[in-house]
């Protein structure tokens, strides 16, 4: 579904991914880790193409992300076709950026409706049955404001899922919030992942990753070091530095 392969990307002198490469195939959930600093946010918005790449190249669904073609010449893409593009992806950030002005069911309705040209009554049944789902179908009137940082962040992920993408990536969802509300959410992907969603997820959750992932990709100075399905990483990691990043994260 998705290929990474040997992609760069430097702010000034600072080389976030250094030729970090990554497959993710239908139905995965694909979970990265690494210390700080080591590249797994720059990945993610690569992919996203919330950043532009220095080198290496990205498909999706058999497409080169950031190129289109026409009549046979691949050629950097236009603003919309970039849109059309990042349309069948979807990104749930740390702040889960939800309109404060919107209620609820706003939030959710919002990009289907304006961005995919489903119709109002459409978009909202969708919603009505996500917050069922994540067990918020009593709040699709309220406010964000009005919410945990839990249930935003729940629904920040309805939202993500409501356009129906064919990936979603995950920025560290928990972390910021409260460790009781970090539960609930992790709940909530787990159910979209049983559900068969293709899923990138950066996390420091092990035990999350452990449990729910297929894969688990080890990332450190900007390169992807490990990447093993989640039984052999964490009982079999091949290099020193996932073995020592494994012991301190307990
Ligand atoms: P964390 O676990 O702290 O979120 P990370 O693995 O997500 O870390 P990145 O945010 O991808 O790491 O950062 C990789 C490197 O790129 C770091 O050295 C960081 O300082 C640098 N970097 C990331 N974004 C920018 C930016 N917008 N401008 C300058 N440098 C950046
Ligand atoms: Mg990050």
């Amino acid at each position: 579904l998705l290929r990474v392969s040997n992609v760069r990307k430097r702010f000034g002198d600072q080389v976030a991914l250094d030729r970090a490469s990554l497959d993710v195939y239908e139905g995965e959930v694909v979970a990265i880790l690494g210390p700080s600093g080591s590249g797994k946010s720059t990945l993610v918005r690569c992919i996203d193409q919330l950043e532009s790449i220095d080198g290496g190249s990205m498909s999706f669904e058999g497409e080169l992300l950031g190129f289109e073609e026409t009549r046979g010449h691949l050629r950097p893409l236009t603003d919309a076709g970039r849109r059309r593009q990042r349309r069948r992806m979807s990104m749930v950030f740390q702040q889960f950026n939800l309109f404060p002005h919107w209620t609820v069911l706003r939030n959710i309705t919002e990009a289907p409706m304006r961005v995919h040209g489903v119709s109002a009554a459409e978009a909202r049944q969708r919603a009505l049955e996500l917050l069922e789902r994540i067990g918020l179908a009593d709040k699709a009137d309220a406010y964000p404001r009005h919410l945990s940082g839990g249930q935003q962040q729940r629904v920040a992920i309805a939202r993500a899922v409501a356009v129906r993408p064919r990936i979603l990536l995950f920025d560290e969802p928990t972390s910021a919030l409260d460790p009781e509300l970090v539960d609930e959410v992790l709940q909530t992907m787990k159910s979209l992942a049983a559900a068969g969603h293709t899923m990138v997820v950066v996390t420091h959750e092990v035990a999350f990753a452990r449990e729910v992932a297929d894969r688990c990709v080890f990332m450190a100075n900007g390169r992807v070091v490990e990447d093993r399905p989640a039984d052999d990483f964490f009982t079999d990691p091949r290099s020193e530095r996932l073995r020592t990043f494994l012991t301190r994260s307990g």
